[in-house]
């Protein structure tokens, strides 16, 4: 059986066909530049290609992934209709949607009311949804919350400290994200330890960057609140930010609050403090060569997640576990260095040569045998558990 996984956002739609038998993937790729013009879509299947052709609509892009899809050349499969079904990425899921849902018109119609909480990342969603399902309106879609891990957060967690009847009457309250790479990890690593009620620390560290702290399998707390902004320094967003100072910039730029908020967005974090760039290869390159700022950005970048590190040892009452994985995470030794040298108070005790000079296939333990917490490199695959959930949401059996 074959399962389509779709991450729309305002301009792209990435897509992987998987495999359900052996997980493998068949083809993965990205429609690029949708509705702004030089649209192309970059594809790998039995060959690497890439088509540039006018993509003005989302439903364009996704005709052109099932062309791509079937293509006797490039192509995996002979017709659409091998594809059993399709699931789609969605960031936010607001308090209705707590688990994987399938799309029916009740559904759909209840993704409208979460555009509000997330104006910058649903209307993209839910333009791909549509524009899949009016192309392949005879199998089941689903949605996929990057929530949904997060919802076994206790209040004390998950409300902000805030008027409660705004909680109630607003919903608004620390949602996390990221939350299918963050299940995934914590299960790998309940398999590699072989139990599962142990205190995990994952450290999903991308562009877009959070950790989350997993007691017995289940989500405790996390670093991403109501929206993708709260946390942790990223590739462009600022992370935990007082609010004063939206209110303080917004008065001395002339900006209004969704031009400070598009600000802290886009153009903060570690492209902000280094002035170089959002990308760590950059910013350890231009560090290497003596740029200040550069070492600046990757020292508080690291800060800030060893700062969380031990926050999330203190609620869980200690840590049996940390997890690197994302882009940063699985390849930059310079950031892992920084998080866990001092965490000795922990018990944390690591082979720094081997983090240095490792090379990742499915996990590589960089804790030394005398360490009181294991501490691991791990890829992470958001749309394998996307296609897992598919499955079981759309009640497929083999
Ligand atoms: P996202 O999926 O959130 O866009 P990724 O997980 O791809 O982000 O991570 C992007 C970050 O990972 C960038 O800062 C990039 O520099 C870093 N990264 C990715 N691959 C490598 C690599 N091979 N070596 C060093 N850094 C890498």
């Amino acid at each position: 059986m074959k399962i389509l996984v779709i991450n729309s956002g305002s301009s792209s739609l990435k897509y992987r066909l998987i495999e359900m038998t052996d997980e493998s993937v068949l083809a993965k790729g990205v429609a690029d530049r949708i509705g702004i013009g030089n649209s192309f879509l970059k594809h790998s299947g039995k060959k690497d290609v890439i088509i540039e052709k006018d993509m003005p609509t989302h439903e364009t892009a996704i005709k052109m992934v099932l062309e791509a899809l079937t293509d006797p050349d490039h192509g995996v499969i002979a017709s659409a209709d091998e594809i059993a079904g399709v699931g789609h990425r969605s960031v936010a899921s607001g308090e209705n949607f707590t688990k994987s849902t399938l799309i029916d018109a009740e559904a759909r119609k209840e993704l409208e009311n979460i555009i509000e909480l997330a104006p910058l990342h649903m209307p993209a969603c839910i333009m791909g949804i549509d524009a899949c399902m009016e192309v392949m309106p005879n199998v089941p879609h689903v949605c996929v919350f990057d929530t949904s891990f997060h919802n076994t957060m206790p209040d004390v967690a998950k409300l902000y400290g805030i008027d409660y009847e705004d909680y109630k009457t607003l919903k608004v309250r620390r949602y996390g994200a990221h939350g299918t790479s963050h299940n995934y990890i914590s299960e790998i690593t309940a398999e590699i330890i072989g139990k599962k009620d142990f205190n995990l620390v994952v450290c999903h560290l991308g562009n877009g960057a959070s950790l989350s702290a997993v007691k017995n399998g289940k989500c405790m707390d996390t670093t991403m609140g109501f929206t993708p902004l709260e946390g942790l320094i990223m590739g462009t967003r600022s992370g935990d930010i007082d609010p004063s100072v939206v209110q303080f910039l917004c008065q001395k730029k002339g900006w209004d609050v969704s031009k400070a908020i598009n600000y802290l967005n886009k153009q903060c974090g570690v492209k902000g403090i280094s002035g170089v760039s959002s990308d760590f290869r950059d910013l350890i390159a231009a560090a290497e060569e003596g740029n200040a700022r550069a070492q600046l950005a990757i020292d508080m970048f690291s800060y800030r997640v060893k700062k969380y590190v031990g926050a999330y040892a203190a609620v869980m009452d200690g840590v049996d576990a940390i997890v690197f994985t994302a882009g940063i995470g699985e390849h930059t030794p310079e950031v892992r260095e920084r998080v866990l040298s001092g965490l000795t108070y922990l018990g944390v005790d690591f082979d720094n040569e081997l983090n240095y000079n490792c090379k990742i296939k499915d996990y590589v333990e960089l804790s030394t045998p005398n360490s009181k917490v294991k501490v691991f490199i791990m890829p992470t695959d958001e749309e394998v558990v996307i296609a897992r959930e598919t499955k079981l949401v759309a009640n497929f059996n083999d």
